[in-house]
């Protein structure tokens, strides 16, 4: 499935209609690129969170977890780059929503005539874009890409945006006074929270390289091109870690990581088909190594992770810009240096649209003499909302009082519903809409025998067991 917009529309419909996510502030017609998350939504994120949580912290030997600040000092930007390079002009694809630093875009054009023994026209037009970018003639440069023809390499049009200047980090007056105050920005990645905090976690924490910090928290970046619901936002999630290593082991550790964040995403039972890796040819100014794990949305295969390897970059200039020291002594080399570092940036949001359209489908229940059909969620039980229905049949007869004596020896536990109202029916294919793994119905024959039916979410079978098993059921496949 290249791009299935039917599909993309109707799962920003389900989630919209079921609770899960709906556009900021919408009473006032919303707000570009900003979503909400409802109560099946929140529930579903926290979920996803919680799960990188443990397995990047709990179960690591070596890998603590922070909680760092949004607002940082405004040094901290300089240092790390983003107040230089987050400012380039960009053009973005109209059709493949990719956006192109100008100048990355004509390098690799020219690299193409080089190529094919072109060097003259290449260096014509590498000297007419540094002259149209030396004058900030944004104009100029769209009408070099638009007579070179320069193609996107993912749609394969030449349908371009006008070029911006544009810095993606937002900024604000940190203080009340407003000559006196200084402008800061909102994060616009959680790294930098790890890397200022090197030091800090490893001397309080006595840990030893390698070793990794991981935090998750929001990022916000003021993208131009905003169109694909949760999949860019304008403020996001961000779980990262960053793993310290001694200068020199990059390559291994790279390699570990790529295999590692892969095994994650399997995972959460997405087969594997639906991932590729995708290297990055042109490396930002940091790395020595990058690839994205990409996950083959509706809308096409797009990143949901990317792996770095950013060398001693982000220490060193820390270092250089603060004039702290921020080496690590290694005792078994008797050596003092920077680390170097391996980096996993996974987006929350991301991955909460790569989780939701795994899950989502549509099927056709028809029989032989009745129409029928059901939207369902197929989660993994482990990141559903709500874990268990509790569905007496009729709301009197002394039913509501055994289901709700389940509920009562299941919440402590993990996530319940409660629903008296409409039949089981219509009651069974909400729990389908939100993705409800298991539903226990409460019948006259429980009073008696303190028995249920409970109901699978994906095959649809029902069985009939014991009061007393329910929550063993439930947890063995919710851990
Ligand atoms: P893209 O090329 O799609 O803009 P990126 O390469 O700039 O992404 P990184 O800086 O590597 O992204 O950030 C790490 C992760 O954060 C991404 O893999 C993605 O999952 C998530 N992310 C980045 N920008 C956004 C955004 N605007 N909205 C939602 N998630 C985002």
């Amino acid at each position: 499935m290249a791009n299935d917009q039917v599909k993309f529309q109707a799962i920003i419909a389900h989630c919209k209609e079921y609770g899960f996510i709906f556009p900021s502030s919408e009473i006032y017609d919303g707000l570009s690129a900003v979503y909400d998350y409802g109560q099946n939504g929140s529930e579903l994120k926290k979920n996803i969170r919680d799960y990188w949580w443990k397995t990047m912290t709990q179960l690591q030997d070596n890998i603590v977890g922070i909680d760092a600040a949004i607002f940082m000092h405004p040094t901290t930007w300089k240092a790390s780059g983003h107040v230089d390079n987050f400012s380039d002009p960009m053009i973005d694809n109209k059709d493949s929503q990719k956006r192109y630093r100008v100048d990355h875009l004509i390098e690799g054009f020219a690299d193409e005539l080089e190529a094919a023994g072109k060097k003259e026209e290449a260096t014509t037009l590498l000297a007419t874009m540094d002259s149209l970018l030396a004058q900030n003639d944004f104009e100029g440069i769209k009408n070099l890409i638009e007579e070179k023809k320069i193609r996107c390499m993912i749609s394969g049009t030449a349908n371009w945006s006008d070029v911006r200047q544009f810095n993606l980090m937002f900024s604000t007056q940190l203080g009340s006074v407003s000559d006196e105050a200084s402008e800061i920005y909102l994060r616009p990645e959680t790294a930098q929270g790890i890397f200022v905090n090197f030091l800090n976690v490893q001397k309080t924490g006595r840990l030893k390289i390698p070793f990794g910090i991981a935090q998750t928290g929001k990022a916000f970046r003021n993208e131009i091109v905003a169109r694909q619901f949760i999949f860019r936002m304008r403020e996001f999630e961000q779980m990262e870690m960053q793993f310290f290593i001694r200068p020199g082991t990059q390559k291994e550790w790279y390699q570990y990581w790529k295999d590692v964040r892969m095994k994650w995403h399997l995972s959460l039972g997405i087969p594997a088909e639906k991932y590729r890796f995708h290297d990055h040819v042109k490396l930002a100014h940091y790395a020595d190594a990058a690839c994205d794990i990409e996950y083959e949305f509706p809308i096409g295969f797009k990143e949901v992770e990317g792996i770095h390897s950013r060398t001693d970059f982000d220490l060193k200039n820390h270092q250089e810009y603060s004039r702290k020291k921020l080496t690590y002594f290694d005792t078994e080399l008797n050596q003092h240096y920077i680390p170097y570092v391996i980096e996993t940036s996974i987006g929350l949001d991301r991955t909460v649209l790569m989780i939701l359209s795994e899950a989502y489908q549509e099927e056709d229940l028809s029989t032989a003499d009745k129409k029928d059909s059901r939207v369902v969620l197929k989660f993994p039980p482990k990141l559903a909302p709500i874990k268990l229905a509790i569905l007496p049949l009729v709301k009197k007869d002394g039913l509501p009082d055994l289901a709700k004596k389940i509920l009562a020896d299941c919440r402590g536990h993990f996530r319940c519903f409660y629903e008296e109202k409409d039949t089981i029916g219509k009651r069974y294919r909400r729990m389908d809409a939100i993705g409800t793994p298991f539903s226990v119905t409460i019948d006259y024959q429980s009073l008696e025998d303190q028995t249920v039916t409970i109901r699978h979410r994906d095959s649809m079978q029902q069985e009939r067991i014991p009061v007393s098993k329910i929550r063993e059921i439930v947890e063995k496949e919710i851990l």
